[in-house]
């Protein structure tokens, strides 16, 4: 009787709290409601094309290369005046980071702030300590990746 009881309790609390949220839930105007639904949208086909296809590299004059979503960001000072060794290695670097991506989708970057965080209070920057960092550095000396294409680099031939 008593589990009844508790069951009973839950399913009531469970009724008002949804009741709750879909009346919250209504009472945002449609544009903030469009404004959400096509951010959600966007991250979802963003994630979803990084279990289809390898990332879209980008190249332009940028001082912070690095990988974002489906997209990686060369720096076009590292395809002309890099060593190629240096160059292989940054991108396979970021294709690891693309590989945490296809796994942890939007959360990929709340993740990164956190492993970032806890590198810092162990040891002080947010780079030795940070877990992301060290999986890929260790991953990208036992892997190669070539991207087939460079957005914005036609003299890019594989
Ligand atoms: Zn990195």
């Amino acid at each position: 009787m008593k589990k009844l009881f508790i069951l009973l309790v839950i399913l009531l609390v469970t009724c008002i709290a949804t009741a709750s949220i879909l009346d919250t839930i209504n009472q945002i105007p449609a544009w903030l409601r469009t404004a959400i639904g096509g951010t959600i949208l966007v991250y979802g086909v963003c994630w979803a094309f990084s279990w289809f296809s390898d990332p879209i590299v980008i190249a332009f004059e940028t001082n912070n290369p690095g990988h974002w979503g489906p997209f990686i960001f060369v720096d076009t000072h590292i395809l002309d005046g890099a060593s190629p060794d240096f160059r292989d290695y940054f991108f396979t670097h970021e294709y690891g980071h693309y590989l945490q991506y296809r796994l942890m989708g939007p959360l990929t970057g709340i993740v990164y702030w956190v492993s970032c965080q806890i590198s810092k209070a162990k040891s002080g920057n947010i780079w030795e300590g940070n877990w992301m960092e060290l999986q890929v550095i260790e991953w990208a000396h036992r892997n190669s990746f070539v991207p087939k294409r460079i957005w914005g680099w036609p003299k890019w031939k594989r």
